[in-house]
């Protein structure tokens, strides 16, 4: 995609109203603590639990929010996006509670489960072959033919404003943190958090997390442009992106203060730490920041810490396969 028009970031201001929005509709998700961890750390951590959201995942926010802002003609045409991951879900569960219809362009080898969920939640799923088709193309055909209105999953100001609203109730409950720990894939949600986090806690550090195979937001922060890579083999399926988006970058090399990166295996040791320590279910990504914090990769010692945990959505077999090879 080339890109001609000028980015118009969002600003604070539009997370203020897309907490309005996503007031009664999005669950307020818990701020978990965990002695142990604190212990492990020498810090003391605020875990933001985006794996209790609806649908599962933070993505629920930014589609809310960009749905919610429809006018009347695109909500009688419907909303359109492409992807295989919780921000399919997300869409087709928003359009529903909007009351509008949805399409998904879903790659044919995507997981039947999760196909499985975007149809139960009312999502018309189109399929394309992965390897053959450019599944940009066919948004934009169907686009134009439906009159559809597209939200990507990341590069959209308002999916950007919507993410941000997790760190927004984060801040609100812990106050002022030194240092905010956020995943990245394409950069929706560090972005929105970013902007929080500086409106919130001027002076806490916000440093994104990738997995080790796929550092090009690290690497498009150091160069001041965005880097593309290939796609990435990690078991962090959210964060398999080639490049971060254009709405993303524009806030995250104003507000963002370091990107750094965990393995597959500390994502593993991390999913296992929070099975047996806190009894909950993490998916890979969504261990990224929390990975960063455990293993070192940031030094966290005497700090007070927030980790954005975005997501709990892993087939259970996959789940038990991952956590029987942690040791720890
Ligand atoms: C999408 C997703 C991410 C990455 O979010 P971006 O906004 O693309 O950076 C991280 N974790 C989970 C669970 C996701 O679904």
């Amino acid at each position: 995609m080339t890109a001609t028009a000028p980015v118009s970031a969002p600003t604070y201001h539009d997370i203020e109203s897309a907490a309005e929005r996503l007031k009664g509709a999005a669950h307020r998700t818990p701020v978990l603590t965990s002695t142990t961890a604190n212990r492990m750390t020498g810090g003391e951590l605020f875990f933001k639990c985006e794996n209790y959201q609806r649908m599962g995942a933070f993505k629920f926010r930014g589609a809310y929010n960009a749905i919610a802002k429809f006018d009347d003609a695109q909500r009688a045409a419907g909303v359109l996006t492409f992807s295989s991951g919780n921000h399919a879900q997300a869409i087709a569960l928003s359009a529903k509670l909007a009351g509008i219809k949805s399409t998904i362009i879903m790659p044919s080898d995507a997981p039947a489960l999760k196909v499985k969920a975007t149809k139960e939640y009312g999502g018309e799923v189109i399929t394309y072959d992965r390897y053959t088709e450019d599944r940009e193309a066919i948004g934009r055909r169907l686009s134009e033919e439906r009159g559809m209105t597209l939200i990507p999953p990341y590069d959209h100001p308002d999916v950007i404003a919507g993410q941000g609203t997790a760190a927004k109730e984060l801040f609100e409950e812990t106050g002022p943190l030194d240092i905010l720990l956020v995943c990245l894939g394409g950069g929706g949600l560090l972005a929105g958090c970013a902007l929080a986090a500086r409106a919130l806690s001027p002076d806490c550090k916000v440093i994104g997390v990738e997995p080790e195979a796929g550092n090009d937001g690290q690497q498009s922060l150091r160069k001041g442009e965005i880097v593309h890579i290939a796609v990435p083999k990690t078991i962090a399926d959210g964060a398999m992106v080639t490049h971060v988006g254009e709405h993303n970058f524009e806030v995250i090399r104003r507000n963002v203060d370091d990107i750094v990166t965990v393995s597959d295996a500390q994502l593993v040791q991390t999913m296992a730490f929070f099975a047996e320590r806190m009894k909950m279910i993490v998916e890979p990504t969504g261990c990224l920041g929390a990975a960063a914090a455990l293993h070192g990769v940031v030094d966290v010692k005497g700090k007070r810490v927030g980790i954005l945990i975005s997501g709990g959505n892993v087939d259970l077999s996959r789940f038990a396969d991952l956590v029987s090879q942690a040791n720890f």
